[in-house]
């Protein structure tokens, strides 16, 4: 049976591109990077390439850029890296409702050591409210993390004036990213931005690697004890076939954005409009137009997602309920509950997140089987 991958958000296909360049850093130039003699050279010169990629990309110095294993990792790094080094200047963190738990449960861990969070809530559409951000800071705000685009349903938050309120107050700004690589153009300094975090599987490139932004001159506390890689922020021996990957597809996702980001826009467009048109009942969660390209997150009134999930998978579609890593919950995600949704509606959310191998044809293929599910139960 055909598979027709409809779940980019949760993870992406490494691309032929990326691939070929990262083959060479498992058995040939296999050197340790903090080594000397040339195939170590080789690897440093890899990471040294990489990290120029990723600083293309978002308009930063590549001095500013560390890797790390994954985005839940940067997202620990970022927030407990600040906190740590600024709890001299104040102990009070900024963030949402709607973050994911790499930075949800980082702020509870933080919270047990003594730093106070504020939750901020969102709107409907997943939106944050600017004046309460700025209404919630106080003398001792050292923080302000606050994700860019919502892993499950999509809304991308106002990150201009979020940072430009950092700024005002002098508060360190830093988002999340993960989902937003490779489909929004991210520029650090004219958004204000002092630490990002990424993640290279949902951009076309491996598992396990991820990198942080952290603007030059920032207080900052590694977390990890070890050696003194990445300039003494993340010990450990770096995962250069890894992070050759993560610098080739991210220069790719910048090269071919317009294109990519069209196709997507079009697509999603397509997929929610039929199932507007096909479906009653069926209600789109988060915000219309300021979403990311591929998702659509849609609610069917009193379905079972589960089972609609399991029947699609029959079909060989794959998507969500919603995140990955809530999947396989019976109960509404944190996020559906924080935008307000009805149970009768949060129980029947399907996630699709479409990426560069769909066509329109798969559309068609993913709608007509939902109406069909939908009218056989
Ligand atoms: N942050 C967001 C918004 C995500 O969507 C994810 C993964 O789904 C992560 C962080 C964690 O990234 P990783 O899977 O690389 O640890």
């Amino acid at each position: 049976m055909k598979i027709r991958y409809f779940d980019h958000a949760a993870t992406t296909a490494v691309k032929e591109e990326v691939l070929k360049e990262m083959l060479p850093f498992f058995n040939i130039e296999y050197g340790n990077a903090s080594s000397l003699y040339s195939i170590g050279r080789q690897s440093r010169k890899a990471l040294d390439q990489a990290r120029h990629r990723v600083a293309k990309a978002i308009n930063c110095e590549a001095k500013e850029v560390y890797f790390t294993s994954c985005g839940s990792e940067s997202d620990n790094l970022a927030l407990k890296g600040v906190s740590y080094a600024n709890k001299g200047k104040g102990k009070h963190i900024i963030t949402t409702k709607i973050e994911h738990p790499a930075i949800l449960q980082t702020c509870n861990t933080l919270e047990k050591q003594g730093f106070e969070v504020t939750y901020l809530n969102v709107d409907e559409e997943g939106l944050i409210n600017v004046q309460e951000l700025e209404n919630s800071i106080k003398n001792n705000t050292i923080l302000i993390s606050i994700m860019f685009a919502n892993n499950e349903i999509g809304t991308i938050q106002p990150i201009k004036e979020i940072g430009e309120i950092a700024k005002k107050h002098k508060i360190f700004f830093h988002t999340d990213a993960v989902q937003a690589i490779g489909n929004v153009r991210i520029d650090v300094n004219e958004l204000n931005i002092d630490l990002l975090s990424m993640s290279a599987h949902k951009f076309y490139g491996p598992k396990g690697v991820g990198a942080l932004y952290i603007r030059k001159g920032i207080e900052f506390e590694r977390i990890q004890d070890g050696g003194h890689q990445e300039k003494n922020k993340r010990a450990g021996t770096e995962n250069v076939a890894g992070i050759v990957g993560l610098g080739k597809a991210i220069e790719i996702a910048y090269q071919n954005f317009d294109k990519y980001n069209e196709k997507l826009t079009d697509l999603r467009d397509y997929y929610i409009s039929q199932i507007e048109k096909k479906v009653t009942n069926a209600k789109l969660n988060g915000h219309r137009t300021n979403r990311l390209p591929g998702n659509a997150n849609i609610s069917f009134k009193g379905v079972d997602g589960q089972l609609l999930l399991l029947n699609l998978d029959e079909r060989g579609i794959c998507a969500s309920s919603g995140s990955a890593c809530s999947s396989g919950s019976d109960s509404p995600s944190h996020v559906l509950t924080s935008i307000g949704l009805p149970a009768e509606y949060a129980q029947g959310s399907l996630r699709v997140t479409i990426g560069d191998e769909n066509t329109k044809e798969d559309i068609d293929y993913l709608v007509d089987s939902i109406v069909e599910i939908l009218n056989n139960n």
